[in-house]
């Protein structure tokens, strides 16, 4: 079985010994080592390879330049620690699907890619999709040459040492022309399929999500000696903030996290000065998120204002919406549902994807595979194989439906 081999075979790469989880940065020798794996499956199957500009990998049939190509693919770097499938399933089914067609006998009347998109996960250099972003314009090369690792390391010099060319970063608007469709095949981020018995979904959208620093400035003084009512302590206001967030999100049935906090002067027996806590809250439409926030701001002014303590609140970033292509969402639907006779669950996810990157210029659709846990980025990530050859299976129809003469 091709999937069987492919995922043992870059089991190994990136893997900590320690955690099991994978440490897959972009430009670093793991994700160098899953690259040289990329193109070894490209030439095995006698495949076109090519690297962009941006240092994406492409593995053609037939000639992309004809045009209207369907293109299939994902991602192979990884979060620190991150999971076996977030991404890689991605890549491994699209070569298992190719296989899978060639099986049957197929002919393509379009052209059809497989991509490996470089630095989705943004683990190194602090942005997501670079190389997405890149390709679709949403980044300029400007902005891609200012980013910079931990370790003061610039991108370009991360993908010079890694034998890319960093000169010619930049849009891309010839290649994201020959594409007529983009599917990306993804394991899930939570338990939708779980909950519904289903082994393979089709996305509707990436709900919308952002960012927020909440800066809660008091007064720091001793622990032991200062009375309680002459305090002015950031840290209730920003507890009380938390927990209204976890109602807010709960109401709206949306999600809003604290998931980084930072603490000055940080003493076990000071009182705080400061409590500075980042809020990631998403939701399914842009209404109910802008309700969620609207709530939790309130409660963070209200309960500030009673402790004598100062607030700001700072948007850092925010992604609208993203719908998925109505057109191709359906042609996926209806190929899936032909095949099993019944209806494929469409769902929406919070996560980001490089399919939403490049949705605002071309049509793009994304199936995704059953995760019994709904855990990812980590190494308790997981997909069973019967669900995986499932979702090898799904996508081989869709290229065939989409793509067969
Ligand atoms: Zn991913």
């Amino acid at each position: 079985m091709t999937f069987h081999r492919m995922w043992a075979e870059l089991l190994p790469i990136g893997r900590s010994p320690v955690s099991g989880g994978y440490h897959r940065f972009a430009w670093t020798g793991a994700d160098t080592d899953c690259r040289a794996w990329f193109r070894q499956q490209a030439e095995e199957r006698g495949l076109a390879y090519e690297t962009d500009r941006n240092g994406n990998q492409w593995a053609w049939l037939g000639d992309p330049a004809a045009g209207d190509a369907v293109v299939t693919g994902s991602h192979l770097d990884s979060v620190p620690d991150g999971g076996a499938f977030d991404g890689p399933l991605g890549v491994v089914s699209a070569f298992a699907a190719l296989d899978e067609l060639r099986a049957r006998g197929v002919r393509f009347a379009r052209p059809l890619g497989i991509v490996n998109f470089g630095d989705e996960e943004g683990a190194r250099f602090g942005l997501a999709c670079v190389g997405s972003r890149l390709t679709a314009g949403a980044l300029t090369a400007a902005q891609a040459h200012r980013l910079t690792d931990a370790d003061g390391v610039t991108l370009p010099r991360a993908m010079e040492a890694a034998g890319h060319d960093p000169d010619a970063l930049g849009p891309d608007p010839e290649r994201l022309a020959r594409i007529g469709a983009f599917v990306e095949l993804h394991v899930e981020q939570g338990r939708a399929l779980d909950l519904s018995g289903d082994r393979v979904g089709i996305a509707s959208a990436i709900w919308p999500h952002g960012r927020w620093r909440f800066d809660f400035r008091g007064e720091a003084n001793h622990a032991g000696t200062t009375r309680l009512d002459d305090r002015r302590d950031p840290m209730p206001p920003y507890a009380e903030t938390v927990l209204a967030a976890r109602r807010e999100a709960r109401l709206a049935g949306a999600v809003a996290t604290f998931g980084k906090i930072a603490v000055e002067p940080n003493g076990v027996n000071a009182i705080p000065s400061l409590v500075r806590g980042w809020l990631d809250s998403r939701a399914a439409d842009q209404e109910s998120l802008d309700t969620v926030v609207a709530g939790i701001e309130k409660a963070a002014r209200d309960h500030a204002a009673a402790h004598g303590v100062d607030l700001d609140i700072v948007r850092e970033s925010f992604s609208p919406v993203v719908e998925f292509d109505h057109v191709l969402r359906d042609e996926l639907a209806r190929i899936l549902g032909a095949r099993t006779g019944v209806p494929v669950p469409v769902l929406g996810t919070g996560a980001g994807h490089d399919a939403g990157i490049l949705s605002g210029r071309v049509p793009t659709a994304m199936l995704f595979v059953r995760n019994p846990t709904g855990v990812s980025h980590s190494p308790a990530e997981f997909a069973a194989e019967d669900d995986c050859l499932a979702g090898v299976a799904a996508l081989a129809d869709v290229l065939e439906g989409l793509a067969r003469t």
